[in-house]
């Protein structure tokens, strides 16, 4: 551990147009500069580096990750504390991206591209998400993520979002994706990009995707009690398919509850591996009653013929496509064969990285069953997912006489 930290943290308003609207671009423009204010006013030896129209930077100094994380949860608070007194839409919200680094470190640059790249995933980290560069060298720490697995499953420390899935032609939830997280007690959040690979590579997978079946269960139940009885989908790591031994015991977790609705999602490259067993597997959880999806499509090299031969419902196009969908050329092309495609094979589409209403709109007029991505919700807590379907039940009592997507932009934005 190092003599200290610095810190840089941006903290961007997540709402800036819809205030602007409601405030006026002066006035919001001063609750900014007295946010900032009170930043530097508060936290003794906090600096206000610069502050764009969105945007605000600090730099800070902390003795260690533990008093760092402390601070940036202190600044969340305050920020968010200082505006009870406004009216609900009057109150900006945060999402804030902060990035540490031992005092000896001299590179800023770094520290605040780190920043910037905590602050790209601090929405899916439920506002806050901060990068660890103190631990510098990435192999040792790579092997130290790995060695620290186990442990962190023990404690509690892994966590699970959901992210729903709508079904376009009856604007309602069709089922939810689980997604993992780890809340590591001195790195702050890790996301999976960062832990899965090395779980695959140091056989921790296994544990790892049976500790999330048997919380998804869990979950599931819970949903089914409070009237949402909707299937939860996991991922399935594809090299877990030549795994006899995951097999069975994703099987005798599976046996053990039959009421669970549950969903498995599986990137095609993983089948191509070692297809014969592959196949075999996902026949066995077929027969067991999971829907079977395939994830991530079109970002492997497999053509949809040959994946026909898996027992799979569903067909999830990577966002790859989607996210691009209405300013590309080639992708709406791509999207659109890919829908008549599986449908004529009998499968249902899943858009991923629907992000704006302009996609939404053309997905609806290709023929896509459903649609996954931020403009809907992004990844949340069991909690919210609640709370989702519980405002949807409402809001489809009263406007389900309406046409397709009569519904404003903001109710796609909600949860
Ligand atoms: P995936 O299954 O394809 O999940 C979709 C990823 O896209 C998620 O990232 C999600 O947060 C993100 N995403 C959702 N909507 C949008 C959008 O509108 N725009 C953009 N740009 N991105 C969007 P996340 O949570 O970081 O997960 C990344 C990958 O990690 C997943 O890709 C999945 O392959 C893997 N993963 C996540 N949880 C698990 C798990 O429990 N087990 C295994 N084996 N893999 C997992
Ligand atoms: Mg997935
Ligand atoms: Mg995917």
């Amino acid at each position: 551990m190092s003599h200290g930290l610095n810190i840089s943290a941006l903290c961007r308003v997540t709402n800036f147009e819809t205030v602007r609207r409601i405030l006026g671009k002066l006035a919001l423009q001063g609750a900014l500069d007295e946010l900032a204010h009170r930043i530097t006013g508060t936290f003794g030896g906090a600096e206000l580096i610069g502050a764009g129209r969105d945007l605000m930077e600090f730099a800070f100094r902390a003795a260690d990750a533990q008093a760092a994380q402390a601070q940036l949860e202190a600044v969340r608070h305050e920020l968010t504390s200082r505006q009870e007194g406004l009216a609900p839409e009057a109150r900006l919200s945060f999402d804030i991206g902060a990035a540490w680094a031992s005092c000896d470190e001299g590179d800023t640059l770094r520290l605040l591209e780190a920043a910037e790249a905590a602050l790209d995933r601090a929405a899916d980290a439920g506002g806050l998400a901060v990068i660890d560069l103190s631990l510098a060298d990435r192999a040792v720490d790579r092997l130290t993520l790995i060695s620290e697995m186990p442990r962190a499953i023990a404690a509690g420390e892994m966590f699970l979002h959901y992210q729903p899935k709508i079904n376009v032609r009856q604007q309602q939830v069709a089922s939810a994706e689980a997604l993992i997280r780890w809340q590591h007690p001195e790195r702050g959040l890790v996301l999976p990009g960062d832990f899965i690979a090395a779980a695959e590579e140091s056989g921790q997978i296994a544990p790892l995707t049976l500790w999330t079946l048997r919380q998804v269960i869990a979950d599931q139940r819970r949903l089914a009690a409070e009237g949402h009885d909707i299937p939860l989908f996991l991922n399935i790591s594809g090299m877990l398919l030549a795994n006899a031994e995951f097999i069975d015991a994703a099987c005798a977790i599976i046996t053990a509850h039959p009421e669970a609705k549950l969903g498995f999602e599986i990137t095609e490259t993983a089948v191509i591996r070692d297809p014969e067993s592959a196949i075999r597997h996902l026949h066995q959880f077929a027969d067991h009653g999971v829907v079977l999806a395939i994830d991530d499509y079109g970002a492997g090299l497999s053509s949809l013929a040959y994946l026909k031969q898996l027992p799979a419902k569903e067909l999830k196009i990577d966002k790859m496509f989607v996210t691009q969908l209405t300013s590309s050329h080639r992708d709406p092309l791509i999207v659109r064969s890919t829908i008549d495609l599986a449908h004529a094979l009998e499968m249902e589409v899943t858009a991923e990285g629907v992000e704006t209403p302009a996609a939404l709109a053309l997905l609806s007029v290709m023929g896509c069953d459903l649609v996954q991505g931020y403009l809907i919700s992004r990844p949340v807590p069991f909690a919210a997912l609640c709370t989702f379907l519980d405002e949807q039940e409402h809001r489809i009592e009263t406007l389900s006489n309406r046409p397709v997507f009569s519904r404003s932009g903001s109710f796609w934005k909600r949860a």
